[in-house]
């Protein structure tokens, strides 16, 4: 029996119809065959494996396919984006400093396309930040978080890169040839050998298993659990007609360690805005539904970035991408940025998304080796979309050449990169 005849045949049979075929759509789309598969255990040979389908590695996974590599992105949640959109954090920056675009290729083609497909329109990036009448945030690009979802995945898909969403590694061994990654998923256990890995869980969570080192103070900033009171979402806008901006109700203590401490930084901000509900008599019109993590473990790397050299823009020796942002620690206080100096630029340098005394593994994101105050800045979107490509392009000619990615000729990641539309420094 047909779901229609069903309702038709039900006690309140004409009520239920009609609510179902409001809410219901009626089209029909059938799944990709090559996902059904009956067995339990997967095995996947691939070159490069990305953890966490974030903000930096869709980026790192949509390069390394398009150079040619064999990928597979596995994310524990059910879509691409990360923080950008899962967390709702939907307005990336800085891809523009003092008058210049210094972060584009991937990243920026992603946000672009984005905003094309919405109908949206970018900012003024004519507009110089001066830090008094023209802010740092005038500069950031309001994306659909809903569409940037989807091209992420059409991308991938066109990239020839293999999504595996719910799945986690579980643990991870050096092999002759590289890593073996054993995953988890539900119904799905997946054994993954490949060449090399990128982890782009946010907070390194692939370098921690592995014991190599990692950085957390004592004190982290607070994450953040994004809503809608009252008026509903206006998604990639920020003004215009409805209001486009999210609340945000900031969680202390929030970190994106493992289930347990997401679980916990979850039921803290629901419940908070539940509290919030009740006591201002306003309607939820939309939450996001995780919470958004600004920090956690930061890699240990072979550079240390720190507030001196990002401040200063100092100019790696390899040095392979840009970021621009003031420095921007959220305490228990609030949050007061320190712009950066007229005419300074930082750099993140290669050196930054190795963790140090590894081999055949990279980082990008906000994990990246940096101390508290240089990740302040650095941890922002174009950064770690910049970074991610980076990292895609180095695992990818590293796997080519049967080396580490350290010991690839800088200037043969940096040709990769130009050749995929990136900015580098001193190329
Ligand atoms: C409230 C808030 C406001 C912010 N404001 C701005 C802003 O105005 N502009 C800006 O540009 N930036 C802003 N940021 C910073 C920026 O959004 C983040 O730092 C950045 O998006 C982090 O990117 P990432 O790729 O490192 O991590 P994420 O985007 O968080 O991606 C990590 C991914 O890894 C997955 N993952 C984690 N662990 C595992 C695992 N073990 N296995 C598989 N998958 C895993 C996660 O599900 C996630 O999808 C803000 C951040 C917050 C929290």
């Amino acid at each position: 029996m047909d779901r229609r005849k069903f309702i038709q045949y039900s006690a309140a049979g004409v009520a239920l119809a009609a609510t179902a075929n409001q809410a219901i759509s009626a089209e029909h789309v059938t799944m990709n065959e090559r996902f059904i598969n009956k067995e339990l255990n997967i095995t996947s040979e691939i070159d490069v494996l990305v953890v966490g389908g974030g903000t930096a590695g869709t980026i790192a996974a949509i390069q390394a396919g398009r150079a040619g590599a064999e990928t597979l992105l596995v994310e524990r949640g059910s879509q691409l984006g990360g923080t950008a959109t899962t967390g709702g954090v939907a307005f990336p920056g800085l891809f523009h400093a003092w008058g210049k675009q210094i972060i584009s290729g991937i990243g920026w083609e992603m946000v672009r396309d984005t905003v094309l497909l919405d109908g949206g329109t970018l900012p003024d990036f004519s507009m110089e930040i001066n830090n008094t009448t023209v802010r740092h945030w005038r500069h950031q690009v309001h994306v659909n978080q809903f569409i940037y979802a989807l091209l992420a995945e059409e991308k991938c898909e066109e990239a020839g890169v293999e999504i595996a969403y719910y799945e986690f590694p579980e643990s991870i061994t050096k092999t002759a040839e590289g890593w073996q990654v054993d995953c988890l998923g539900f119904g799905t256990k997946r054994s993954v050998l490949c060449r090399q890995i990128i982890d782009c869980t946010g907070g390194a969570e692939v370098t921690g298993m592995l014991n190599l080192p990692r950085l957390r103070k004592e004190e982290t900033q607070p994450g953040s659990m994004l809503f809608k009171l009252d008026n509903a979402n206006n998604p990639g806008r920020a003004n215009g007609p409805g209001p486009g901006l999210l609340d945000a109700i900031y969680v202390h203590g929030a970190i994106s360690a493992n289930s347990r401490t997401v679980t916990a930084a979850n039921l803290t901000g629901r419940k908070a805005i539940l509290e919030k509900v009740r006591k201002e008599k306003k309607r939820l019109m939309h939450m996001q539904p995780e919470t958004a993590f600004r920090e956690s473990y930061r890699i240990e790397g072979e550079t240390i970035i720190t507030v001196d050299d990002y401040t200063s823009g100092r100019v790696f020796d390899d040095a392979i991408c840009y970021a621009f942002y003031p420095v921007d620690l959220h305490t228990k206080e609030g949050v007061k940025p320190e712009p950066l100096k007229k005419g300074i630029v930082p750099t993140i340098p290669l050196s930054a998304l190795v963790p140090k005394g590894s081999s055949n593994i990279l980082v990008a994101g906000r994990c990246v080796s940096s101390d508290r105050l240089a990740n302040s800045g650095l941890r922002v979107q174009a950064p770690c979309m910049a970074m991610g490509q980076a990292a895609g392009a180095a695992a990818t000619l590293a796997v080519r050449k049967k080396i580490t990615p350290l010991e690839v000729p800088l200037n043969n990641i940096k040709e990769l990169l130009v050749q995929n539309g990136a900015i580098v420094p001193n190329f």
